[in-house]
């Protein structure tokens, strides 16, 4: 019989997200403005083979969808190994193996990846004009971005995908010109609302720039029709172009329309800590189980246990928010 990892709430835990490395070469600053020192040292970090182990347990647990992340996933060197390692997850039950990556190393490294495995890339970029992608990252690399998402889709990671987190002040007026730009690409735009998990913890809730927002700025330009599919437990809100053109808009609002009842993911950070939830207060030291020895049915039963700690849904909206315990580069987004 097929096992299946679910909470307490009934919901089945089916995508595991595992950040690579909580080191970034970026400064977003809606995430790592200061560049805090990384939280895992080296010999705390998840090595290669740890990784493979665990999420070859998770994939015979039900999961069905496993997202690489960070921190700056691509400045691990050994990324193309642990894409080797976990493309051959798929013979087991694995169905989807996907990278979201900041795109600074993709203009060489794209066709690599692609040979090692992957299937999917999530690429952010959060303005299409220069100085403002400088503002709002901390470094003026735009146009190697864009070649970086060139060398994706040369090498196949199709459909691709393009984040942007939309913070006031900063890149509202671009909602419709990044629409234009998935048309223009054939891309899948995603457009994020701002979360509380900036280190600075500058976020505040008059920088959130609501999904029903962008909806409306796009529709101004472009009519969307919503894709007919079962959200399930899809974080986005998806819509095609009324004409027919090429591209796929995306609209995550977690804060203004939260999805936490059709939850199905967890995540591990680098240093081998389960989160049952983005905003969680405790985390779950699955890399302490693992380096004593547990045989595997003692890890399975650690794992199935964590996962129906998992919280109901965040609490941004309520006057009790608690900041979590570690913020987004830290947790692997
Ligand atoms: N460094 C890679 C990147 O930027 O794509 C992967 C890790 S990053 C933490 C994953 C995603 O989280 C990015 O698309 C980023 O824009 C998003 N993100 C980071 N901080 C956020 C925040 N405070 N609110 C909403 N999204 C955020
Ligand atoms: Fe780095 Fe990604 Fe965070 Fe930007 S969003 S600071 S690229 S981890
Ligand atoms: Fe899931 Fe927590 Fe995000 Fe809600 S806030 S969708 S429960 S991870």
């Amino acid at each position: 019989m097929e096992r299946l990892l679910k909470d307490s709430y009934g919901r089945a835990i089916r995508d595991l997200r595992v950040s690579l490395t909580d080191r970034c070469n970026f400064r977003c600053f809606y995430c790592l403005p200061h560049g805090e020192p990384p939280i895992a040292s080296k010999e705390q970090m998840l090595s290669y083979e740890e990784i493979e182990y665990v999420c070859e347990v998770f994939v015979s647990l039900g999961i069905e969808k496993l997202r690489l992340t960070g921190g700056e996933p691509m400045m691990r060197r050994d990324i193309e190994t642990i894409i080797g390692k976990l493309g051959a997850l798929k013979q087991k039950g694995l169905l989807d193996l996907a990278l979201t990556t900041n795109g600074y190393f993709l203009p060489d490294r794209a066709q690599a990846l692609k040979d090692a495995g992957l299937d999917r890339i999530t690429i952010s970029v959060d303005s299409l004009k220069r100085a403002v992608f400088k503002e709002m990252t901390g470094v003026d690399v735009l146009d190697r971005v864009l070649a970086g998402l060139e060398a994706a889709k040369h090498a196949g990671l199709q459909p691709i995908k393009i984040n942007a987190v939309i913070v006031r002040g900063h890149n509202e007026d671009e909602v419709a010109d990044f629409a234009t730009f998935a048309r223009e690409h054939n891309v899948k735009m995603r457009f994020i609302e701002f979360m509380p998990l900036d280190s600075g913890h500058d976020w505040s809730r008059e920088m959130v720039v609501s999904g029903r927002e962008i909806r409306e700025r796009i529709s101004e330009r472009f009519p969307l029709i919503p894709v007919e599919v079962e959200r399930g437990s899809e974080t986005s809100s998806r819509y095609r172009f009324a004409d027919g053109a090429p591209g796929e808009i995306g609209i995550i609002a977690p804060v203004t329309e939260p999805f936490c009842g059709a939850c199905s993911r967890i995540r591990l950070t680098a240093d081998g800590q389960i989160r049952t939830c983005l905003f969680s207060t405790v985390e779950h030291s699955l890399r302490d189980v693992v380096r004593t020895a547990a045989s595997r049915s003692e890890v399975i039963d650690y794992i199935e246990d964590v996962v129906m700690k998992k919280e109901p849904r965040h609490y941004i909206n309520d006057p009790t928010f608690v900041t979590p315990s570690r913020t987004m580069s830290f947790i692997g987004g």
